[in-house]
C-alpha cells in the first residue's frame, strides 16, 4: 500500500476504517446507488484526519488500497493518490459537525430524479412519514423534516458556501441533495449513516410516488 500514515495514526485504525468504507461501498454499489464510479465515502480518523475513497474507482470493487488519508482541508496526506473531487464537502461536515464521523454520498436513480423534481423549491419537505424517525434526533412523524436541494456546480467552494449558509442559519441539517446529482448524509457511526441513507432513499421514493399518483 502506498499510503504512509503519520505516527499519530495506528495502522490498525486506518485499516479498520478503510475496510468499513469498502464494505459499505460494495453494498451500496450492489444496490445500484453508485453508477459509473460515482459516489464517495469517508470516515473520520481523528480531529485532523479522515479516510476517503480515491477518485474514479469502481465502488463495487474497493479494497484497502482504494482508500486514502486526507486532512480536514481535503489535502492528501502520505500518498500521491487523488481524493474524490468532492472531498471538501466531506471535510466540511467533519469541521462543522464535530460529533459526526461518517459521510456517505451516493447517486441513486431515486436521489437523482428527486433532486431535479424538488430543485425549484430548493427543499424537500418530509412530513407524516413514520420512517422520518430513522433520522437521529427525529422522534415523530408529525414534525417536518427539510432536506435542502442545492444547485449543482463543479466549483466546490460554491457548494461549500451553500451548505455553510444553511448551517449558519441554525436550521437542522441531516442531509442535502444536489440538483441532478445525488445526496449527502452523515452520522455518528457507519450504522447510523447507513440508516439515514436508506431512510432518505425510501422517503424520497415515497414522495415521488405520491406526486405521480396524485397528479
Ligand atoms: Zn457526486
Amino acid at each position: 500500500m502506498s499510503q504512509v500514515l503519520p505516527s499519530s495514526i495506528a495502522p490498525e485504525l486506518f485499516a479498520e476504517r478503510a475496510d468499513a468504507i469498502a464494505d459499505a461501498a460494495r453494498e451500496l454499489a450492489l444496490a445500484g446507488w453508485t453508477p459509473a464510479t460515482s459516489s464517495n465515502f469517508s470516515m473520520r480518523i481523528d480531529a485532523e484526519h479522515a479516510a476517503i475513497t480515491i477518485s474514479g474507482r469502481d465502488k463495487g470493487k474497493l479494497g484497502r488500497d482504494d482508500i486514502m488519508l486526507i486532512d480536514m482541508h481535503g489535502k492528501a496526506v502520505g500518498t500521491a493518490a487523488r481524493p474524490s473531487a468532492e472531498t471538501e464537502l466531506h471535510t466540511q461536515i467533519y469541521r462543522r459537525l464535530p460529533q459526526m464521523n461518517v459521510v456517505l454520498h451516493t447517486h441513486s436513480r431515486t436521489q437523482s430524479v428527486a433532486s431535479r423534481l424538488f430543485a425549484a423549491d430548493g427543499v424537500v419537505r418530509l412530513q407524516g412519514w413514520e420512517l422520518q424517525k430513522a433520522i437521529a434526533g427525529e422522534t415523530t412523524h408529525d414534525a417536518a423534516l427539510s432536506i435542502p436541494v442545492f444547485p449543482n456546480t463543479q466549483h466546490m467552494p460554491e457548494l461549500v458556501a451553500q451548505v455553510d449558509a444553511w448551517l449558519d442559519s441554525g436550521k437542522p441539517l441531516h442531509a442535502y441533495l444536489i440538483d441532478g446529482h445525488g445526496i449527502y448524509t452523515w452520522g455518528k457511526d457507519m450504522a447510523e449513516t447507513r440508516r439515514h441513507l436508506e431512510a432518505l432513499e425510501f422517503l424520497l421514493g415515497c414522495e415521488m410516488d405520491l406526486r405521480r399518483l396524485s397528479a
